[in-house]
């Protein structure tokens, strides 16, 4: 392929990711909201002054920053929640195309990764994650782990194993994913439980341990561990980083009000699929 037709289809996966993006604004904005639904009412509109939004201010990032954040109706604040996911799922795009090429796992990927950008941002506005969203992502996930089986999912050594026992390399996918499943999927599900027994209260939402789940299936039981570990250190991080600067105050101390344990997960994930076997490799570079 010549130097052009390379930067041309990176270009394109950006392009896409910008659309991809702008999408997923809808389903962040309309998923959690009672009486709205994705496809209802057709037209995007100002959720303050209910204008609606022409499609010359509805290009992602570039109308938002030519209208300087703002409605061009009623001039009230435009979040810069809307730029930055746009240019977040155009990075996803671009890289997941870096690694996958133009594939059907291309597709997948984004997928995952953009369903868990849309958990984040939801989860940290109504502390809340969709089944609608984080199930659907399940099961594409799973048949996923059939169509187009890794080795990722269950480990490299138990794949050849198994491959040498005579299993069915989409057998092998079945079993990895569900396994991943269950893993990610028991464990946040153990700890809430028994955090609610020892403490009294909820300490971990309803939607946590099907998100855990489903980051299992696409990154294997191998990737559960570090991914919580992961998460765990960014929502202390932040939680300390919160308290220290004192942002939790205005709604009293943060230690005593519910922090969304979502985009924590989505995060590590998130750093996780870029970046797991280079921490994977660092790590037991560091016993050897
Ligand atoms: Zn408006």
């Amino acid at each position: 392929m010549t130097g052009f037709a390379a930067i041309a289809l990176k270009v394109a996966a950006f392009v896409l990711g910008l659309a991809f993006g702008s999408f997923l604004n809808v389903v962040i904005f309309r998923l959690p909201r009672e009486g709205l639904a994705l496809d209802r009412p057709r037209r995007s509109f100002c959720p303050i002054c209910a204008a609606p939004i022409g499609w010359r201010d509805n290009i992602p990032v570039l109308s938002w920053l030519l209208l300087k954040g703002r409605c061009r109706s009623c001039h009230s604040r435009v979040s810069w929640r809307y730029p930055l996911v746009e240019l977040v799922a155009a990075f996803l795009s671009l890289f997941v195309f870096q690694v996958e090429g133009l594939t059907v796992r291309y597709f997948l990927t984004l997928y995952f990764l953009l369903c868990l950008t849309a958990v984040a941002f939801i989860d940290l506005e109504h502390l809340i994650i969709p089944d609608g969203l984080v199930i659907p992502t399940i099961v594409w996930g799973v048949i996923l782990a059939v169509l187009d089986p890794l080795p990722y999912l269950v480990g490299d050594n138990y794949w050849f194993a198994l491959l040498d026992m005579g299993w069915n390399p989409r057998l092998i996918g079945l079993v990895g994913a569900a396994f991943s499943f269950i893993l990610g999927f028991g464990i946040l599900f153990l700890t809430g439980f028994l955090y609610q027994r020892v403490r009294g209260r909820v300490g971990l939402g309803d939607g946590d341990p099907p998100l855990m789940g489903l980051i299992g299936v696409y990154l294997g039981w191998m990737a559960v561990f570090p991914v919580l570990f992961l998460s765990s250190v960014l929502a202390l991080l932040s939680v300390g980083v919160l308290a220290l600067t004192g942002r939790g105050t205005e709604e009293g101390p943060i230690a005593l009000r519910p922090v969304p344990f979502g985009p924590f997960l989505a995060l590590a994930a998130l750093i996780w699929s870029f970046f797991g076997p280079a921490i994977f490799a660092w790590y037991f570079n560091l016993f050897a």
